[in-house]
């Protein structure tokens, strides 16, 4: 048996070119659906599957998808490629060299929801994928897999590419809609929610790339087979994106449920020099850290719940590794200085908020800070959590509130490196 599911293009050469994607079975799933099923069988199909948003959430598809009114018309679908987390790079995979499964899949979700129009969000610096993108959609639009009466049918489709300008913001459901209809990318009040209130006002399913790439192998092979792969609850494969301290980088396609170790040691070649793991990052920046003190949590399956269990999130499975030498202040102000400038400024919490921890993070990496710091910016996270408009608030303390609970002697350590000369006004 084959060994990706998403990641086909690397047992299968140019599989980015129409004529060997239709060599390999290319568009028999979404013919399969279009021509003999349902929609709602299509949904059902899908939720049977178990699958799971792969863009963070890890909310089940099917579910999703069968919230749309079915009294309120023309419904979207909006694919969202505005992958921006620092640590995640799975999607990027996909759009360059897989791209045709992406598009199958945007077939499928939308003749399930029963939308004539699909976007493809994309972000800024994704500007040369969004061009390709749009040879391949002209491509299938000239072949007639794509358009008018597809199949046959009366069933037509037209999908579209729109780049943002490049905010990690955008990659939030409502401030993508906002982009998207060209205006400033700020989240929106909730509710209504998107499946109600989407893109222009009408009922909209925003899905994930990786999502999206999971629904032809889903709809060719069925509900079951995929079960076959990952645990009961978080059914099916995953891409991993690995970085940090490991000797090999890069995407793993592996079933959910996976152990870090098995990523990280067996895939990931281990850590350089034979050091040791001091703690991990399973969701890029916006996770909540794990400390690596005991054994075990190496042996934790990487699915949504376990991941949970041991005080983290599995996200979109972006996992950073921190070894031994990393001091966790330091890393804690990367982060912090990311959410920092990707903060919208909408609300007062997260703006200000993330302002005064990065001053205070600043502060401490310049040899400026004294030890009431560390509380100060434990104070200022707690400050934010749980008042912000939407989840980039909540992200930007993660790593702070759990660095310091589990790394406090590491950030003691950085303010008492008082070697930098004093700046002016700070
Ligand atoms: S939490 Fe931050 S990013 Fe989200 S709306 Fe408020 S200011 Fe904008």
């Amino acid at each position: 048996m084959s060994q990706y599911v998403l990641l086909r293009h690397r047992e299968i050469p140019h599989l980015d070119q129409l004529d060997v994607y239709l060599k390999h079975g290319g568009f028999e799933a979404a013919k399969k659906v279009i021509t003999q099923m349902q929609p709602a069988d299509v949904v059902n199909e899908v939720k049977t599957s178990g699958l799971r948003g792969r863009g963070g959430a890890g909310f089940p598809t099917g579910v999703k998808w069968s919230f749309l009114p079915n009294n309120i018309w023309p419904h979207y679908v909006v694919c969202n490629a505005d992958e921006s987390e620092p640590g995640t790079f799975k999607d990027r995979e996909i759009l360059e060299s897989n791209p045709f499964q992406l598009l199958e899949g945007l077939m499928i979700a939308s003749y399930a929801v029963q939308a004539n129009r699909a976007y493809i969000y994309l972000r800024g610096e994704f500007w040369q994928i969004a061009r390709k993108l749009d040879e391949k959609i002209a491509e299938l639009e000239k072949a007639g897999l794509l358009g008018d009466h597809l199949f046959g049918t009366n069933y037509s489709l037209r999908i579209y590419t729109h780049l943002g300008a490049g905010a990690y913001i955008c990659g939030e459901e409502t401030a993508l809609l906002e982009s998207l209809e060209g205006k400033i990318g700020q989240p929106r009040l909730r509710p209504p929610f998107p499946a109600v209130y989407g893109l222009y006002g009408k009922p909209t399913v925003i899905n994930n790339v990786e999502t999206l790439t999971n629904l032809p192998p889903i709809l060719e092979k069925g509900a079951q087979w995929y079960r076959s792969f990952g645990t009961e609850k978080s059914p099916g494969v995953k891409i991993f994106s690995l970085s940090g301290n490991v000797n090999r980088p890069g995407n793993y396609e592996l079933p959910l449920g996976t152990t870090f170790r098995e990523l990280i040691y067996t895939h990931g070649g281990g850590i350089p020099e034979g050091r040791k793991v001091k703690a991990i990052l399973p969701a890029g920046a916006s996770s909540a850290i794990i400390a690596v003190n005991d054994d075990a949590i190496l042996d934790t399956p990487m699915d949504y719940e376990s991941v949970a269990a041991i005080g983290s999130q599995l996200g979109s499975a972006s996992v950073i590794v921190a070894d031994e030498t990393v001091n966790m202040a330091w890393l804690v102000s990367k982060t912090v200085n990311f959410f920092k400038h990707e903060s919208c400024g909408k609300c007062t919490p997260c703006r200000e908020g993330t302002f005064w921890m990065n001053r205070i993070t600043q502060r401490m990496m310049a040899g400026r800070a004294v030890e009431s710091d560390v509380d100060l910016l434990a104070n200022v996270a707690n400050q934010i959590a749980g008042k912000c408009l939407c989840a980039l608030g909540e992200f930007s303390v993660m790593a702070v509130q759990t660095g310091i609970r589990q790394f406090r002697t590491d950030f003691l350590e950085q303010v008492k490196q008082q070697t930098a000369p004093v700046a002016q006004g700070d």
